[in-house]
């Protein structure tokens, strides 16, 4: 501005009174002026729309209109630029109204001389700046200088609010591979990225050679992280956002150079139309959000237009999805240890590991939640393989620490069962924590080595070769027979805790319980029972001759310091009676390692 001449448009109707403003304009030292009259009304709004000046002058008196009129239209029509409004004398209310329609200050007339209108123009200037450079810090965001949140929201109002409504389309994007992106080439990179979105995004929606007419108030906003949202507010007919939707995942799809990386990202959209998949922001948002699920379920890289039927039971499965294949990154997971206790001594034999997720914000998530979900969507192989790990890496540890070696047995999944190389896994994970195998006890329900009794046959038989214990848990829903269970290399078989809480009561139950008891012991295999949380089925258990318990009779899962100290505890109990074990399971430790809680 210093440099270059600051351009005035003076609206005024009575030429003496613009040759007074000439003159004091040419009087004014410093920066240079440029003066440009109009004397009516009509010619002051053509001038104002072509948005040429940097500060409007106006006279109050205009014909058939006033100055207050022109400001007030002047700003309907976007003006940015300060407005100055000439009054007569002593217009006190008009002052006033002039301030409230936007005026950035008002002169009075034959009361000016050249250097009252300098400041004037000066500080209207430098306000309107400051005011611009508020306005921008506030709206817009700082890395791509998108509009921001708050401007996406005040835009998309102003949407919805036009009478009569027109369709609208509100788009949600999410790049697929950002955090992996972010993560291993570090976060210049990915703010590099960030802003080459934007510009990609930005140039989808110019109007140049597209065939959907876009419209003034359209725009790219970011929500912040990497999601973004795209506002089309003129649409002709649905389909024109799919269309831009295609372009924008087509523009997206070519790498992007940055830093000497070639990088590529895709992005997952989801659309709501207003007003069909909504009324007001908070909907059309929320069902953008949830059909952009849709769409990275679908195979990212794609758009999914909303419809009423992607309930929010699904979005919620398809993000406990996304959180779960995040979870092992970041190490959400964590064992906790449910000690095995040998009912004739009440010694400690063994830690059962059980897997537990320390979700961000929900809490302590409980396997039954996750691992189905894991199996579906495969991370049940990664996340088996750490559980195998840490497991065993848990017990040398403990052994290390001069605690009376046990076993730790670790739960397989079904999909885990029938890998190819989980002999490769197990033999891994013994090599790396040092572990020798017969302290590792590896659980596969009865219902897994069923369903394909040859393949079982075989695992087990090269699970055996390795020295690692095999036990077969949920016992006794009816499915294996004993020419079965003779045939599998089993050490021991956990009997299903339905039976174990039906027994007390159910004549029945404890009748099949028994006849398990009986049958593994002409196979010489070890029995154990799971969920034991009363007396009374400790005492049927000890009767009928089992040879392991575990429940929270004795203690529950324990994390890895509670599980530590129990095991300390245990033994320093001399392993005597079931009942010191459990007077060994540390009161202290906030209760927790006591018999109560689930
Ligand atoms: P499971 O292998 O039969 O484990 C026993 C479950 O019963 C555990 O639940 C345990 O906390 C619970 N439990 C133990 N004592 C009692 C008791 O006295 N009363 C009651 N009501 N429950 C008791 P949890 O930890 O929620 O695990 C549930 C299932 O999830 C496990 O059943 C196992 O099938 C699976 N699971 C746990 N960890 C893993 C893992 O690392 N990998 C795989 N593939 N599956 C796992
Ligand atoms: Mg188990
Ligand atoms: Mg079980």
């Amino acid at each position: 501005m210093d440099d270059t001449r600051i351009k005035l448009l003076l609206v005024e109707d009575d030429e003496e009174d613009y040759i007074i403003a000439r003159d004091l304009i040419s009087e004014i030292e410093g920066p240079k002026y440029e003066l440009q009259w109009v004397e009516s009304y009509e010619k002051g709004l053509e001038a104002i729309s072509r948005r040429e000046h940097d500060v409007y002058l106006f006279d109050y008196r205009l014909g058939a209109h006033t100055g207050l009129d022109l400001l007030r239209e002047a700003v309907r029509l976007g003006c940015k630029a300060p407005m100055i409004l000439f009054t007569g004398q002593g217009g006190k209310e008009i002052d006033l109204g002039a301030m409230k329609a936007g005026a950035s200050d008002y002169l009075v007339k034959g009361k000016i001389d050249a250097a009252v209108l300098e400041r004037t123009i000066r500080y209207a200037i430098e306000r309107k700046r400051t005011e611009e450079r508020i306005r921008h810090l506030a709206y817009y965001d700082q890395l791509t200088d998108l509009p921001n949140r708050a401007f996406f929201q005040e835009l998309l109002t102003r949407a919805i609010k036009r009478q009569p409504p027109r369709l609208a389309a509100v788009m949600f994007l999410d790049l697929d591979n950002f955090k992996r992106i972010n993560d291993t080439l570090g976060h210049n990179v990915g703010d590099e990225l960030l802003k080459g979105v934007a510009a990609r995004l930005s140039a989808c929606l110019r109007k140049s050679d597209v065939v959907t007419q876009l419209h003034l108030e359209d725009a790219v906003s970011r929500l912040g992280g990497d999601e973004f949202t795209v506002l089309l507010t003129d649409l002709r007919q649905e389909q024109d956002a799919a269309d831009v939707a295609r372009r924008i995942c087509d523009a997206l799809s070519h790498p992007f150079t940055l830093q000497g990386h070639e990088v590529v990202v895709t992005t997952s959209i989801g659309i709501t139309l207003y007003p069909k998949d909504g009324d007001n922001l908070h909907v059309l948002l929320k069902n953008a959000d949830v059909a952009m699920y849709h769409a990275k379920a679908g195979g990212r890289n794609n758009y999914q237009l909303y419809n009423p039927s992607m309930n929010t039971e699904t979005v919620e499965r398809l993000n406990l999805e996304q959180e779960l294949r995040a979870a092992l990154e970041r190490q959400e997971f964590l064992l906790y240890y449910q000690p095995r206790i040998e009912i004739a001594t009440g010694a400690v034999v063994g830690m059962e590991a059980l897997i537990r997720w320390q979700h961000p914000k929900r809490g302590l998530i409980s396997p039954g939640e996750f691992i189905p979900v894991a199996e579906e969507t495969g991370l049940i192989m990664d996340m088996g393989k750490w559980v195998l790990q840490t497991a065993c890496a848990q017990n040398k540890a403990w052994q290390e620490a001069g605690l009376a070696p046990i076993r730790v047995s670790v739960n397989l999944s079904n999909q885990q069962f029938k890998q190819r190389d989980l002999v490769n896994i197990v033999v891994n994970a013994l090599e790396t924590s040092g572990l020798a195998p017969e302290y590792l006890e590896l659980e596969i329900m009865e219902r897994i080595m069923m369903q394909d009794k040859a393949l079982a046959k075989r695992m087990l038989h090269e699970l055996h070769e390795i020295g690692v214990r095999l036990s077969m848990d949920d016992f006794g829903m009816g499915y294996s027979s004993i020419s079965n269970l003779k045939s599998f290399p089993l050490d021991l078989i956990k009997i299903d805790h339905s039976f174990v809480k039906e027994m007390a009561i159910d004549a029945d139950a404890a009748a099949i319980v028994s006849s398990i008891i009986a049958m593994a012991k002409s196979l010489k295999l070890r029995l154990s029972a799971e969920s034991i949380e009363t007396e009374a089925q400790l005492a049927m258990l000890r009767e009928q001759g089992c040879d392991e318990a575990q429940g929270h009779l004795f203690s529950r899962a324990l994390s890895v310091e509670e599980a530590r100290a129990f095991l300390a505890n245990g033994q320093a109990a001399g392993g005597a009676g079931q009942r010191s074990s459990r007077a060994g399971a540390r009161p202290g430790e906030d209760g927790r390692g006591r018999v109560s809680d689930s």
